[in-house]
């Protein structure tokens, strides 16, 4: 079999861990398969360089946080290249540009366009194992892009796609998908098989265990994809086409997710055109814009909120204020103490109700709810940061997630 493995950042978070990863990879190849790595930075590095770059600069450009960003996972690569040869197999680290994944030019969140297999190729035919940086990539001008926070998942899946690998395993510090994140939530337990439309959805609404556009990728090129733990043997959770299983449960997970902040613009003139103004001013700068509200109109004017990413709100807000003038409304606010927790679950498009017993899961806790979006296999409510968790342990509770 062709084998693309992925390991995540806690999984190669020392020399010692790298050392493990390495033999892991060759008892793989040594068991008759190919395989090519994919590695994320070690531990937080990622975030060290981000701090670090923002303890010199309080604005620093794109291109340049991708300069930086991108140096975290040429580490790991050079690292595990060298304890796979150590354990007398034949290695060669490569970054994103090396390997030809090439992407467009929205720095940070760059997506990928095409992946070049000749090296990757030209690598395994040679017998050597393809230890490939993860999250990166260039553009057609050789400028160094990073796919979006987690998105060393997304380098493994495109690659499996490209080189049309018979398995992906992402391996990463629990066992496989969970019905909530178990850190948050002890009685989580893990789910053996998870839908590609519900795990996208997780992943989207904050369980980072998957990169979303991995999950897209996985779907779309029907590459059977692995979630599991580099610490243990245990099977994890496969991904699948929806199954009879899933169905029977209205609700399979609880994700929530912290990166959320909201803006809400007063008195927008109530013509046609202003909504339009609006976003299309946040999407020119590339700003995601998830959960909008408009209030009823009252005398020829109505409210605005919206939801944008807490990462995202500096440069959402400047927009804001340019495009406020422009339109004429009276004013704006801001909000970063917010959060989003959601439930997901196939089964929820044939049973009423649902969203009528998340919010009394949350009433009952006293958590209250600022704003609400649903979807056929979802249903988010925005709440204070700090009710975050509680809420999400109430949900998973009350949709009887606890028990076995
Ligand atoms: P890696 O560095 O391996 O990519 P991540 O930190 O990106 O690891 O993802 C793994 C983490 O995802 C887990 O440690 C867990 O806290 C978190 N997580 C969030 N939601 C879930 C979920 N539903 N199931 C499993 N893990 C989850
Ligand atoms: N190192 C990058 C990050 O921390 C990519 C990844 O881990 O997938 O976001
Ligand atoms: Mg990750």
């Amino acid at each position: 079999m062709l084998i693309v493995q992925k390991y995540g950042g806690s999984s190669v978070a020392t020399p010692e861990r790298v050392r493990q990863v390495a033999a892991r990879v060759v008892a793989t190849k040594r068991q008759g398969h190919r395989v090519v790595v994919v590695v994320s930075a070690m531990g937080d590095t990622t975030d060290h360089l981000i701090e670090l770059a923002h303890r010199v600069s309080p604005n620093p450009p794109d291109r340049e946080m991708d300069m930086i960003m991108a140096t975290g996972e040429q580490v790991s690569i050079a690292l595990l290249a060298m304890a796979i040869r150590d354990l007398g197999e034949e290695a060669v680290s490569l970054t994103g540009g090396q390997v030809g994944i090439l992407t467009d030019e929205v720095h940070t969140k760059a997506r990928i366009q095409k992946v070049d297999t000749a090296r990757l190729r030209a690598e395994l035919a040679a017998g050597r194992i393809p230890v490939v940086a993860g999250f990166q990539g260039v553009t057609g001008d050789n400028e160094i892009t990073t796919l979006g926070r987690g998105g060393s998942d997304t380098t493994a899946v495109a690659l499996a796609a490209a080189l049309r690998a018979d398995l992906c395993e992402i391996y990463t510090d629990v066992d496989g998908v969970y019905t909530a994140d178990p850190r948050l939530v002890p009685t989580a337990r893990k789910l053996p098989v998870i839908s590609h439309d519900e795990m996208l959805e997780l992943a989207c609404l904050g369980a980072v265990v998957l990169h979303p556009r991995a999950v897209e990728l996985a779907k779309l090129y029907r590459i059977p994809l692995h979630v599991r733990c580099s610490f243990n043997e245990n099977t994890g959770t496969m991904l699948k086409e929806e199954t009879a299983l899933e169905k029977s449960l209205v609700v399979t997970g609880v994700a929530h997710d912290l990166n959320v902040a909201k803006i809400g613009i007063f008195d927008v003139p109530d013509r046609p055109g202003m909504a339009r103004h609006i976003f299309k001013a946040l999407g020119d700068e590339n700003i995601n814009v998830d959960m909008i509200i408009q209030s009823s109109t009252r005398s020829g004017v109505a409210d605005i909120s919206f939801t944008v990413g807490r990462t995202d709100l500096a440069r959402a807000l400047a927009v804001v204020e340019r495009v406020v003038a422009e339109i004429g409304a009276r004013g704006y606010t801001h909000d970063d103490e917010v959060a989003k927790v959601s439930i997901v679950g196939a089964g929820m498009i044939s049973k009423p109700g649902v969203a009528a017993l998340m919010f009394e899961a949350l009433a009952e806790e006293g958590v209250n709810i600022e704003m609400i979006s649903t979807s056929e296999i979802k249903v988010s409510c925005v709440v204070r940061a700090s009710e975050a968790e509680r809420a999400v342990r109430a949900l998973h509770r009350k949709f009887g997630l606890d028990r076995a």
